[in-house]
């Protein structure tokens, strides 16, 4: 098996976020392995529209309409994008205050767009295999963070850990919540879901809105697989044979005995192996049993002279509104380049804001098609 690095849960102009739907695929194809283009479909119960709320009820609303306006061909584009060395997936997302939010994943192209009350409801009825993934969970309980009393495991094999939105592993995670839909609460952490055994695999992606799907530091999904394929990937997701990252693709996989991450077996002697790879020194490895850490590597660095070295370039164009297009060259004398990897980063926007010209213009994160 190979390890792949996708996004399974982003955001574009097809709904309210920014960015068209064809330069969000274009993107994909330029960085990651596979993608799902999200769509806000529905909130079911939505707060009462009032002065307060107006603002959020009416871009919720827009952006839902749009979608439905416009799901055929939505459809399409993202099944003809499932194309040279990309794989793409269909779905969209659930908002919901009693439920938490969640974004169906499905690899049918015949997937429907339905509206239901409940993740269970929608997964039933969508007419094609598909799982709700929870994501930003640790929200607070009734305000769009995940229910744990309601999770079931049969319709949400993995839960989306990280985010733009922030950590949701325990309270003191590193990333915190800083958006402006509250606080990360302690109750609706990974952590906690993990103490009521609870039963899932973790992913990362961004929840881009501006169609920048897999954005550098906004968090990648790692699926193990036999190859780079619609089937293969949504069986390895369904194996819950995946992991979170933040930034960097770091590879790794753990076992216990001969079974793989998602697996569950029963055993009174257990060894456990894991392998890890990082792009830069790896500080610290622990390992965590039942919510205590029973192991904890710290980082060991090899003092061989080495002659290979890994050099990380950065360029950024600051908050402008604007793109900028850099053109860059990289080369080096008396050695050779043996591989590079991109971390590129869209501009960040989360969703729509109330402050009038603070939007990014529809092209903000437009892709150079010459781009190599
Ligand atoms: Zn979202």
């Amino acid at each position: 098996m190979d390890v792949f690095f996708g996004d399974l849960h982003n955001h574009c102009g097809i709904t309210y976020g920014f960015g068209s739907l064809e330069n969000a695929l274009k993107v994909a194809r330029t960085h990651l392995d596979f993608t799902s283009i999200t769509g806000h479909a529905m909130w079911p119960d939505i707060p009462a529209k009032n002065e307060d709320t107006a603002f959020i009820v009416d871009f919720h609303e827009k952006g839902f309409e749009k979608l439905r306006e416009n799901w055929t061909d939505i459809r399409k584009q993202i099944a003809q994008a499932n194309t040279d060395g990309l794989v793409t997936f269909q779905g969209y997302e659930m908002h919901s205050s009693a439920y938490g939010d969640h974004h169906l994943v499905s690899p049918s192209d015949d997937l429907k767009l339905v509206y239901r009350e409940t993740p269970n409801e929608l997964v039933r009825d969508c007419g094609a295999q598909a799982i709700a993934v929870p994501h930003h969970i640790a929200y607070v309980p009734g305000y769009r963070g995940i229910n744990w009393d309601s999770f079931d495991e049969t319709i949400s094999p993995i839960v989306e850990v990280y985010s733009k939105h922030g950590c949701s592993m325990h309270a003191d995670s590193p990333y915190p919540y800083y958006h402006n839909m509250g606080p990360r609460d302690p109750r609706n952490t990974v952590e906690q879901g993990l103490k009521r055994l609870k039963c899932f695999s973790f992913v990362a992606s961004t929840d881009h809105h501006a169609g920048f799907p897999g954005s550098y530091g906004d968090g990648l999904a790692a699926i193990w697989a036999e190859e780079k394929t619609r089937e293969s990937l949504w069986n390895a997701i369904l194996k819950g044979r995946t992991y979170a990252v933040t930034g960097d693709r770091i590879r790794g996989f753990l076992k216990v005995n001969d079974a793989w991450m998602g697996e569950t077996i029963s055993t009174s002697r257990r060894t456990v192996t894991c392998h890890i790879e990082g792009d830069s020194a790896i500080k610290q490895v622990r390992l965590y049993r039942n919510g205590e850490c029973i192991r904890c590597e710290n980082g060991k660095f090899s003092k061989e002279k080495s002659t290979r070295f890994k050099l990380r370039i950065e360029m950024g164009w600051g908050n402008h509104q604007e793109s900028f297009k850099w053109d860059g060259r990289l080369q080096i004398e008396n050695g050779r380049i043996i591989r590079g990897y991109p971390c590129l980063r869209g501009k960040s926007v989360l969703s729509p804001t109330e402050m009038k010209g603070k939007n990014p213009s529809e092209d903000i994160n437009a892709m150079d098609n010459q781009m190599q």
